[in-house]
């Protein structure tokens, strides 16, 4: 029997990349999963794998910017499984590349509304579900640059470090109820969010900031966010996990 068997797990940004991986690890380990993404027929695919792994779950159209959309996912999670013991905050946007004194005022309150108010959002509907359900983990999908900066990325660096933050206070308040809550860092990780915008020599060059040597994988930080899901991670709250390669040592 799978270390989730009888969890509900819900993902989000769960149609791509890292979170399509945390929801067919989550699958594996025996969990029901709520693939939620913007991306309909993303998160459609990625219910066809879950199934040909043996899974069970749904697919829900999320925009995580939204409130109201927040409110609807957690609902849709009661009505087709009846709780909820793990969510994966995980949709997040790059946004534009540009230096403080030029930021796009558009671009800064996108990136903001998705990575940081979309965490908000979430955890707003998802801790009172979890709290019904006698407890839960709740991982928030922060990055190395919810530790450091990186020129040109503003509203990224700010959401960022901002959700560490409010996971820290989610995790002091929730913890003598059972809820966990922790953000996991990824270096960069070969997704479409890099390989969309990126060619093979730049993204060589950002292989080479991590002292590894390359790229990391979906997988690798799927691994970690299984981890801290399970009760393996029981005695563990409040805390940053970087998977990076070695990024941040330097
Ligand atoms: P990805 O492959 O682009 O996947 C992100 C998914 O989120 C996409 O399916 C995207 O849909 C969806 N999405 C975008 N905006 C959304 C919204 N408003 N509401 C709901 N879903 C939305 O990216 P990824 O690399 O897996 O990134 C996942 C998370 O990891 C992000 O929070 C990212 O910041 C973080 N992260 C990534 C890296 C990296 O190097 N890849 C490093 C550190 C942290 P569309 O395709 O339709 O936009």
């Amino acid at each position: 029997m799978g270390q989730l068997h009888g969890k509900v797990a819900l993902v989000t940004g769960a149609g791509s990349g890292i979170g399509e991986a945390c929801a067919i690890h989550f699958a594996k380990a025996g969990a029901r999963v709520v693939i939620s993404d913007l991306d309909l027929d993303g998160a459609k695919r990625v219910l066809v794998e879950v199934k040909k792994n043996g899974g069970e779950g749904i697919a829900v159209q999320t925009d995580v910017a939204s409130a109201e959309a927040n409110e609807h996912l957690v609902a849709e999670t009661l009505k087709a499984f009846g709780r909820l013991d793990i969510a994966v905050i995980n949709a997040g946007i790059g946004g534009p590349a540009a230096l403080t004194g030029d930021y796009p005022l558009e671009g800064w309150h996108q990136v903001i509304n998705v990575n940081l108010n979309g965490v908000f959002y979430g955890m707003r509907y998802q801790i009172p579900a979890m709290l019904k359900s006698g407890g839960g983990s709740s991982i928030n999908m922060s990055s190395i640059l919810g530790q450091v900066g990186f020129a040109t990325a503003s509203a990224y660096v700010a959401a960022k470090h901002g959700m560490v933050g409010l996971s820290k206070n989610a995790a002091m308040e929730y913890a003598a109820q059972g809820i966990r809550v922790n953000s996991v860092g990824p270096g960069f990780i070969r997704t479409p969010l890099l390989t969309k915008h990126l060619t093979e020599e730049q993204l060589s060059g950002i292989a080479a900031m991590h002292p590894i040597g390359r790229l990391g994988t979906s997988e690798e930080v799927a691994e970690l966010v299984l981890w801290l899901a399970s009760e393996k991670a029981s005695f563990v709250t409040g805390a940053y996990y970087a998977v990076d390669g070695g990024y941040l040592t330097r």
